[in-house]
């Protein structure tokens, strides 16, 4: 029986969406419709020809990896561009534009030495990564971490800063490094919920003697993220003896936080002295300079000349996160294809005024106090007004939470945006509801719901 081309396809789909931004997939991936599928050929149906040129040069590796692990073939790639009338008819005239030396009947590759921990991502090494001011001093940290695993005085190395700002791109540019090297080190890479959720599977299936083996077996372990072990008394127990373990035996240790660890409240007090043996540093926004660097090394990397000045226009209007610059220049170029026009000011200028209203930083505060306050049905003015209603302040406290979550912004100045209320006001405010979000499933379900809200209101359109 032959498979199902638009079958085979939606799973290489399924995975590929998981490897890349929703923004990314949405644009070069979802268009993207399979002629004929099987292990001798893979053909591709892409939307116009500048749009084959940009996932080839750009995305081919990804989808090859992809139709591999689907079929456990890997079968040659051509492209064909769609009729332009779009009416469905005979098949358009094919442009093979991939097609590989024989079709090499290849096994799937064999599994990365970081198994059965989550896999890195390609992109994320110290050579994609640009250091500006603002994050010199973490990036030279993660450099000497990954020459000398556990030899430095950064043990653990602990990377903390704002959503965006490239703490997982450096965390995961260490396990690249020593992976690459012919030092053997065993790299494992984990987000601090998978830890959890690993060790929580562990206790069920009676299994926590493998568990604490896997997790003590690595010579450079990157855990993302650690603010997620508040969910759970048990998993910051068990993290504290995986610490203890690797660190006695001179094994590296490095992590991420949203916030410095002292802040972590809910955190155990041994475990936040634990972070400060080591070396605790930020991450912090990047400056204009270092904007447009990163913008025009993401254009070199896709192949796409960015002139300066577009380059500058948006690194100007863009001072939010490094995802969001690169959102936008994503968004640049799905405009451009698209409208078939040039990558211009009056292009960039578009896409600013599109993502504009959405985007955080500018109107930020006001648009995530507007969003709860939909979700309350009340006035977004309610929010900074001095009332303590019972539900205005659970609201408050809510938005305050999603400001810091999603903007950064210091306590102080949040607290200026609600009413000028004070900056220990705020803490406490992400406190309660990081504290209720671990106790009450229902609430946790509406802070989640709240959560894709933001995300999505910016989102491109
Ligand atoms: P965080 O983990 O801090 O939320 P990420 O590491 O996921 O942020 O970075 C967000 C995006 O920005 C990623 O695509 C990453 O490659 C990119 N990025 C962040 N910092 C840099 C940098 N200094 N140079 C190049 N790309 C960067
Ligand atoms: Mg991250």
């Amino acid at each position: 029986m032959t498979p199902d081309p638009v079958e085979l396809w939606a799973e290489c789909l399924l995975s590929l969406e998981r490897q890349v931004t929703p923004q990314t997939f949405n644009t070069w991936f979802r268009p993207i419709a399979a002629l004929c599928f099987d292990t001798d050929h893979l053909l591709l149906q892409v939307p116009s020809s500048y749009f084959g040129d940009w996932v080839q040069s750009r995305y081919l590796s990804l989808i090859r990896d992809a139709v591999t692990a689907v079929t456990g073939a890997a079968p040659p790639i051509a492209f064909t561009v769609a009729d332009q009338g779009g009416a469905p008819g005979p098949a358009p005239p094919v442009t093979p534009v991939d097609l590989p030396p024989p079709p090499p009947r290849q096994p799937a590759p064999p599994p990365t030495p970081q198994t059965p921990f989550t896999p890195l991502n390609a992109r994320y090494t110290f050579s994609t990564f640009v250091i500006g001011e603002s994050n010199r001093f973490a990036h030279a940290a993660a450099q000497a971490v990954a020459q000398s695993p556990g030899r430095t005085q950064y043990n653990p190395l602990v990377i903390h800063g704002g959503v965006g700002l490239g703490k997982t791109h450096l965390l995961q540019a260490i396990g690249h490094h020593a992976l690459a090297s012919s030092s053997g080190h065993q790299v494992a890479f984990v987000p601090s919920e998978r830890f959890m959720s690993d060790f929580i599977e562990a206790i069920k299936t009676q299994k926590t003697a493998q568990f604490r083996q896997l997790y003590r077996s690595p010579d450079i372990l990157l855990v993302d993220d650690i603010q997620f072990l508040l969910r759970g008394e048990q998993t910051q127990n068990e993290f504290f003896h995986t610490f203890n373990a690797l660190h006695q035996n001179g094994k590296q240790i490095v992590m991420t936080c949203d916030s410095p660890p002292g802040q972590l409240q809910g955190m155990e007090e041994r475990l936040i002295s634990r972070f400060q043996w080591g070396l605790v540093t930020s991450i912090d926004p990047p400056d204009l300079e270092t904007r447009i660097a990163i913008l025009q090394q993401k254009a070199e990397i896709t192949g796409l000349s960015l002139p300066p000045e577009v380059a500058t226009f948006l690194g100007t209007h863009i001072s939010s996160n490094i995802r969001e610059l690169e959102g936008s220049l994503v968004h640049l170029m799905a405009y451009c294809s698209v409208n078939r026009t040039e990558l211009t000011i009056e292009a960039a200028r578009q896409i600013v005024h599109e993502r504009g209203p959405k985007q955080p930083g500018k109107l930020s505060v006001d648009i995530i106090q507007q969003l709860v306050a939909n979700h309350f049905g009340f006035t977004p003015a309610l929010l900074a007004a001095p009332t303590r209603r019972r539900e205005v302040v659970q609201a408050r406290q809510l938005a305050m939470y999603l400001t810091k979550h999603f903007l950064a912004l210091p306590l102080k100045t949040i607290g200026l945006s609600f009413g000028g209320r004070d900056h220990t006001t705020v803490l406490h405010a992400i406190n309660a509801v990081e504290t209720r979000r671990r106790d009450d499933a229902e609430y946790a379900q509406t802070l989640s719901q709240l959560c894709d809200t933001v995300e999505a209101s910016r989102a491109p359109a």
